[in-house]
C-alpha cells in the first residue's frame, strides 16, 4: 500500500480524523496536501510531523465552502506537487438543533461546508482525478447518513448526500480507471464528538455492539487502503467502519 509520488489533498486535515488521514497516507511515502481554515498551529504542526517521516507536506489554507479560495489553493498545489491523485473531502461541521429550532442560516451553513465543499474540492480537482493513473475520490460520509440522529437533520442530510454524489462520480470516472467511495465512521473520538453532551453519548454507547466509540486510527486504514491502487476494483461503495451499528 505504498502511495510514494501520489498527491494526496486531505481537507480539514489540521485536526481529529483529517490529521490522522493525513499522518498516514504521509507515512506512507504521499505527497500530503494539509488543508485547514482556522487551525494555522496545527496545521503546520501536522505538516512538520509528515515531513520527518517518508512523506512530504505541504499546508494549504482554505475554507472549503468558498469555491475561489478552493481554486487558489489547488492551483498552489499543482505548483508544489502537480496534479492531485487522491481527494480525500473530509472537512465537516456540525450545527445540532432540533428541527423545530433550526433556523435556515444553520441549514445553510452544514449544507455550504459539507456538500458545497466537497462539490467546490471534487470541481477543481476533477480533471486531475480523471486523468491521473487510478485517481481516487474519497468522501467522508458518517452512521448518522444512514441512521438519521436526534438533532443532527441538517448534517444528516449533507452526510447522506454524499451517497448518491459518490455513487454518480465512480460512475462518470469509471471510464477512465478513477474510483469514488465513501467512509462512513461511526462515533470518533474528536472535538465534534467532544461537543456532544454526557448525557447523549451514553445513549449513543448503548447503540455500539462493540461498546467504544471509534478512536481515528480505527478510520485511517481503510481510508489508506482506498487511496491505494490495491482498492483499484473498488468504486461507487460505502464502507461502514462504525462498531457494528446497524443500518
Ligand atoms: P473535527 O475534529 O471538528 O475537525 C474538523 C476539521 O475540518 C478541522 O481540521 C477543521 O479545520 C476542518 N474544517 C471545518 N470547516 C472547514 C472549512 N470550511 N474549510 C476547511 N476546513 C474546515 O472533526 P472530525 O470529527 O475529525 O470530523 C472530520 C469528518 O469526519 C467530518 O466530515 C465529519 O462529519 C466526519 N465524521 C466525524 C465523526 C465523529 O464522530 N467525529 C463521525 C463520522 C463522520 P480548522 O480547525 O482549521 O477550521
Amino acid at each position: 500500500m505504498r502511495l510514494e509520488d501520489r498527491t494526496c489533498l486531505v481537507t480539514g486535515a489540521s485536526k481529529g480524523i483529517g490529521r490522522g488521514i493525513a499522518e498516514e497516507i504521509g507515512e506512507h511515502g504521499a505527497n500530503v496536501v494539509v488543508n485547514y481554515r482556522s487551525s494555522e498551529d496545527a496545521a503546520y504542526e501536522v505538516e512538520e510531523l509528515i515531513n520527518e517521516g517518508p512523506g512530504t507536506a505541504m499546508v494549504a489554507q482554505a475554507d472549503v465552502s468558498e469555491f475561489d479560495e478552493v481554486g487558489a489553493m489547488c492551483e498552489a498545489v499543482r505548483d508544489e506537487f502537480g496534479a492531485v491523485d487522491v481527494l480525500v473531502n473530509n472537512a465537516g461541521i456540525t450545527v445540532d438543533k432540533k428541527f423545530e429550532n433550526m433556523t435556515r442560516e444553520d441549514w445553510d451553513r452544514v449544507m455550504d461546508v459539507n456538500l458545497g465543499g466537497v462539490y467546490n474540492c471534487t470541481k477543481h480537482c476533477f480533471d486531475d482525478l480523471r486523468e491521473a493513473h487510478e485517481g481516487r475520490l474519497i468522501n467522508i460520509s458518517s452512521v448518522v447518513g444512514q441512521q438519521g440522529n436526534y438533532g443532527q437533520s441538517n448534517y444528516a442530510a449533507t452526510k447522506s448526500g454524499l451517497f448518491g454524489f459518490t455513487r454518480t462520480i465512480a460512475l462518470e470516472m469509471a471510464y477512465h480507471g478513477s474510483t469514488a467511495n465513501c467512509v462512513a465512521p461511526g462515533f470518533v473520538e474528536t472535538d465534534m464528538l467532544a461537543e456532544v453532551p454526557d448525557r447523549v453519548r451514553d445513549q449513543i454507547l448503548e447503540r455500539i455492539p462493540l461498546d467504544r466509540f471509534a478512536q481515528v486510527e480505527d478510520i485511517v486504514g481503510i481510508v489508506r487502503f482506498l487511496a491505494s491502487e490495491e482498492s483499484s476494483y473498488m468504486t461507487g461503495q460505502v464502507l461502514g467502519v462504525n462498531g457494528g451499528m446497524e443500518w
